[in-house]
C-alpha cells in the first residue's frame, strides 16, 4: 500500500533483497570483473526495473571496464543492453508489471535485475525472442543510424565497413545491403570474411594480409568509396581517408584496436573535402520517435527475415570475463550474450 501512494507498481512474484551483478572493481583488465551481491534497485520516476532474461556484451563495456571511457560510481556497474520483463515500474511510466521490453545505452546491465530510464525502453513485440532482441538493440540501432541517418546510403554508393564479421558489422553490413549499397567489409580471417559474405558483403578485404587502401581502389576502379564506417580506429583509420572519393565521409564510430588520436582538419582538405564525424548512438535515439523508428525497423527486418542475427555465444552472467577476453581476442563474430 506504502509503494502504491509512491506510485510504484510491482509484479507479484519479485524476489525481495539482493541481486547477482558483476562489475569491475577497480577499473582494468577481464581479472578484475567481479561478481557481487547487491540491493535489488527500485525503479524512481520515470523509471522500469527490469527482470533481465539477456544481457547484450558491447565493445564500450570494455572501455567502461578500462576506465576508457569514465564512470562516476565505485565499483563501476557494467552493460549497456538487455532484455527482459518489467518488474516493477516508478511514477509516470506507462508499462505494465510483465511487459517484455528491452533497451540500450543506460548502464548496468550485468545484473539480474536493472533500473532503466523509460524513455530508453522499448516494447518487444511477441514475434521476437528475447534473447534475439538483446542481441540487436544496440548494434542493430547503431547500424541503423550509422546507414540511414549519419550517411544516408542509397543505391549507387559503396562503402566501406571495417570488422564486418563483428557484432555491429554484421548489422551495418545487412542494413548497407537493406538501403541497395554496394559493400566492401575488411576482417581478419578467410572464415569470417565467409560469414560477412553469407550476410550480404559484395567483396571481402583481409585487412591482416592485403592492403585494403589498393583493394578498394581495385574494386573501385580507382574511385573510392562514398562512406567509410570505422569502428577499428587506430590501425585503420588514416588509411581509411584514402579510401574516400572527394566530400567523402569517414565516420569513425569506435576503437577496438585503439583511439585514433588527434588530427589537423586540414588534413580533410588536403584529401579531397572529406567529411569526419565522430557519432554516438545516444545521440541518434535522443527522441522518442527516432528511438521507435529504429526498433520498429529492426523488429520488422526481422520478422521478414531479411535481418539474420549471428550469437556467437551465451555465457553465463558469471563468466562475463570470459566474455570479454573472446571478445578483445578477436575471437568472435556476431554478438555475445549473457545469461543471468
Ligand atoms: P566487434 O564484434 O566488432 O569486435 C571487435 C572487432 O574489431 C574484432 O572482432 C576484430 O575483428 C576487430 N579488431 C580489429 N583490430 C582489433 C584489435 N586490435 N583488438 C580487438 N579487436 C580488433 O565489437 P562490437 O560490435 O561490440 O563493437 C565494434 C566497435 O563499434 C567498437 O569499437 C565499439 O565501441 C563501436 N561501437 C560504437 C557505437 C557508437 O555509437 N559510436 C555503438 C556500438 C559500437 P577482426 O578480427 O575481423 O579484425
Amino acid at each position: 500500500m506504502a509503494e502504491a501512494t509512491r506510485g510504484l507498481k510491482r509484479a507479484p512474484h519479485r524476489r525481495i533483497g539482493g541481486m547477482k551483478a558483476v562489475v569491475a572493481d577497480p577499473t582494468g583488465g577481464p581479472e578484475n570483473l567481479q561478481s557481487m551481491e547487491l540491493p535489488t534497485p527500485t525503479p524512481g520516476e520515470g523509471e522500469v526495473l527490469i527482470k533481465l532474461q539477456a544481457i547484450g556484451v558491447n565493445f564500450i563495456d570494455v572501455y567502461f571496464r578500462e576506465g576508457l571511457y569514465r564512470a562516476p560510481e565505485r565499483p563501476v556497474r557494467l552493460g549497456n543492453e538487455g532484455a527482459g520483463t518489467v518488474e516493477a515500474v516508478g511514477k509516470g511510466v506507462h508499462l505494465r508489471p510483465g511487459q517484455r521490453v528491452a533497451y540500450a545505452m543506460a548502464r548496468g546491465s550485468y545484473a539480474e535485475y536493472a533500473t532503466v530510464p523509460a524513455k530508453f525502453v522499448v516494447e518487444v513485440p511477441d514475434s521476437v525472442s528475447l534473447d534475439d532482441t538483446a542481441a540487436v538493440m544496440l548494434q542493430g540501432m547503431t547500424a541503423h543510424y550509422l546507414t540511414h541517418s549519419t550517411f544516408k546510403l542509397e543505391r549507387g554508393n559503396t562503402c566501406l565497413i571495417h570488422a564486418a564479421a563483428g557484432g555491429a558489422g554484421l548489422l551495418t553490413v545487412q542494413m548497407a545491403k537493406i538501403a541497395g549499397a554496394t559493400v566492401i567489409g575488411t576482417c581478419s580471417t578467410e572464415a569470417k570474411a565467409q560469414l560477412a559474405r553469407e550476410h550480404g558483403a559484395d567483396h571481402m578485404i583481409l585487412y591482416t594480409k592485403q592492403d585494403f587502401l589498393e583493394e578498394v581502389k581495385r574494386i573501385t576502379g580507382g574511385k573510392g568509396v562514398a562512406v567509410v564506417y570505422d569502428s577499428v580506429g587506430k590501425t585503420t583509420f588514416h588509411k581509411g581517408l584514402d579510401c574516400l572519393s572527394p566530400r567523402g565521409m569517414m565516420v569513425s564510430f569506435g576503437q577496438s584496436s585503439g583511439p585514433v588520436g588527434e588530427m589537423d582538419p586540414l588534413l580533410l582538405s588536403q584529401k579531397g573535402s572529406l567529411f569526419l564525424t565522430r557519432p554516438s548512438l545516444a545521440n541518434y535515439i535522443s527522441s522518442r520517435d527516432e528511438l521507435d523508428w529504429r526498433a520498429s525497423d529492426i523488429f520488422k527486418w526481422i520478422g521478414e527475415g531479411r535481418l539474420r542475427l549471428q550469437i556467437h555465444k551465451t555465457y553465463k552472467l558469471e563468466d562475463a570475463a570470459q566474455a570479454h577476453r573472446d571478445l578483445e581476442g578477436r575471437k568472435t563474430t556476431g554478438k555475445l550474450l549473457l545469461k543471468p
